[in-house]
């Protein structure tokens, strides 16, 4: 296809990128592979618009990515064969700070890493609620796949006040309130009048969007992590309640809770498989590593006075537990000082925790994206560390929205026990709470792309058969899986309304 030819009367040629140099596009972490047809690089809402004509006109299929990054996921591959990637990482404004109300306009291109930095400039009011991705990682890219992040506002789907895109019909979308002219209300209130619309632009594939108004979180007076190390999985039975009670009596945007197992925490501090192996098996290892079974992590921010008081709270409901850690800015300072004189699984156990305080504080690093996905490497010589696709890492997230409650996670393990036991992956596991009652957990497959890519993308199937036997589905799905899904179970509103607005189906995914 020549694709240089049919779109550069609208974008420069140097923003036209045939397939055959595409190469940096190509690698991915779930070992999904695709033909790809070639990439552009539009610079405005304008171009995307022409492009858009322009493959209307010449059935070219069209596969938006803001970053590319969606490792787990889809990184940046279109479900399909023979797409033009449309990658917008060029667009980069950051538009209408309100540092009163705490919201900002970006466009796609726009990274974790630019967004707090430049929040930093304007006098740090306001923080980003970072993932555990990529500093490079966009905001738009994981707001529209309903990513959650470590900070208040954890639920980026839900901070998304108001958005433009553009459709596959070559009509401009606007937010109703936007729509009207009403931009100060549509900065405000996300459900603007009508049938909420905006939510046709999430996880689906009617337009690009070219920008988003999001609700950024206050920067807290002060943030406490507490760690609650459970011995074992009766202690973890008893705590789940105590956990939904602590939400529910304290009903805190800024209360986040997370579960992880010993595997979760021996990945995310680096270890790999071949350590556990060498410790002489799981339960060796996480003595030799004085790592608990399981870690109850609950972070809370906001004013120094109610922090202090949910600590107290929080030590008090977790009395019985092994041994319980409060992380705050004073243990980060001596524990930088001590650090140095400190034997290696004391100084293992301090970075992890310097990596984490600076994701609560709005600062994207690479400490995790260098480590989970890396678990399978036998080492790091020649490895980037910050980009596991290119790395050749295998890893695909099986994410599922669960009751947190025993019953909850007894069904999610059986599901973890199956990988493991039948598959050969090792259950890296954690549960994070998106309301009072429900959490995601969260199983990384990690598995080495050379020889096991097809038991991972099998197992990862069977987990999702197995799951809605269950009756529980992903959240959000890998891209490999994504085209199966749609062709099985669509909505029928969703087809009828993909025929409405992607009229020729330029866009890769149909649901
Ligand atoms: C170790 C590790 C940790 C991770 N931690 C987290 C985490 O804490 N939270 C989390 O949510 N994820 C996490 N991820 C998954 C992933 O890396 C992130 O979600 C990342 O933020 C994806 O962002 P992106 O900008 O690269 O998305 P992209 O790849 O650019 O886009 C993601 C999806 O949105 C669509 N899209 C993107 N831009 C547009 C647009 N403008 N218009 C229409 N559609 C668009 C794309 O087609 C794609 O389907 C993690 C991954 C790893 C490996």
């Amino acid at each position: 296809m020549q694709i240089k030819k049919i779109f550069s009367a609208i974008i420069d040629d140097s923003r036209i990128i045939a397939s055959e140099h595409a190469g940096r596009y190509k690698p991915t972490t779930t070992g999904a592979s695709r033909m790809l047809a070639g990439v552009i690089k539009p610079q405005t809402s304008l171009e995307i618009q022409g492009v858009i004509e322009a493959s209307r006109q010449h059935k070219i299929k069209l596969y938006p990515i803001s970053a590319g990054r969606n490792w787990g996921y889809s990184d940046s591959m279109p479900a399909t064969d023979h797409n033009v990637i449309v990658d917008l990482s060029l667009m980069q404004g950051i538009r209408n700070y309100d540092p009163e109300m705490g919201t900002v306009t970006i466009e796609p291109g726009v990274t974790q890493q630019q967004l707090g930095d430049f929040l930093r400039a304007q006098g740090g009011l306001h923080v980003i609620s970072v993932t555990g991705s990529s500093p490079e990682a966009s905001i738009i890219g994981n707001y529209l796949e309903r990513g959650f992040g470590l900070l208040p506002v954890m639920d980026h789907a839900y901070s998304v006040m108001s958005l433009r895109a553009i459709m596959g019909n070559g009509d401009l979308y606007q937010s109703p309130l936007l729509s009207c002219g009403a931009e100060k209300s549509a900065s405000l209130f996300r459900w603007g009048v009508g049938p909420y619309t905006d939510g046709l632009f999430f996880q689906s594939s009617f337009g690009i969007v070219t920008e988003m108004t999001i609700r950024l979180a206050r920067r807290a007076e002060s943030t406490q992590v507490c760690f609650i190390e459970v011995g074992d999985e009766n202690r973890l039975w008893h705590a789940l309640p105590l956990l939904r009670e602590l939400r529910e009596s304290w009903p805190l945007e800024t209360l986040q809770i997370k579960i992880l197992n010993g595997y979760y925490t021996l990945a995310s501090m680096g270890f790999k498989k071949d350590d556990i192996d060498a410790a002489g098996g799981y339960q060796r290892a996480l003595k030799r590593y004085d790592v608990p079974p399981y870690t109850l992590m609950i972070s809370v921010s906001g004013a120094s006075a109610l922090s202090r008081v949910m600590v107290n709270e929080i030590r008090h409901r977790f009395s019985f537990s092994r041994r319980l850690i409060v992380l705050n800015e004073r243990l980060i300072k001596i524990g930088r000082l001590a650090a140095p004189l400190l034997p290696a699984k004391m100084k293992h156990k301090i970075s992890s925790a310097e990596s984490l305080w600076s994701l609560l504080q709005g600062q994207p690093g690479t400490a995790m994206i260098g480590k989970i996905p890396y678990f399978r490497m036998s080492n790091n010589a020649n490895l980037q560390l910050d980009h596991p696709a290119q790395d050749r890492c295998g890893i695909i997230w099986f994410a599922l929205s669960l009751p947190l409650t025993r019953k909850g996670v007894e069904d999610f393990q059986s599901l973890t026990a199956y990988a493991e036991k039948d598959c050969g992956f090792s259950p890296i596991v954690n549960y994070t709470n998106y309301n009072h009652v429900s959490c995601i957990g969260l199983l990384a497959i990690v598995f080495n792309q050379e020889i096991e890519t097809r038991l991972a993308q099998d197992c990862y199937q069977e987990l999702m058969t197995r799951a809605l036997g269950q009756g529980y589905f992903p959240y959000r799905l890998p891209s490999f899986a994504a085209q199966a899904y749609f062709d099985e179970h669509s909505v029928k509103l969703n087809r009828q309304l993909g025929k409405l607005l992607d009229p020729d189906q330029i866009f890769s995914r149909q649901c």
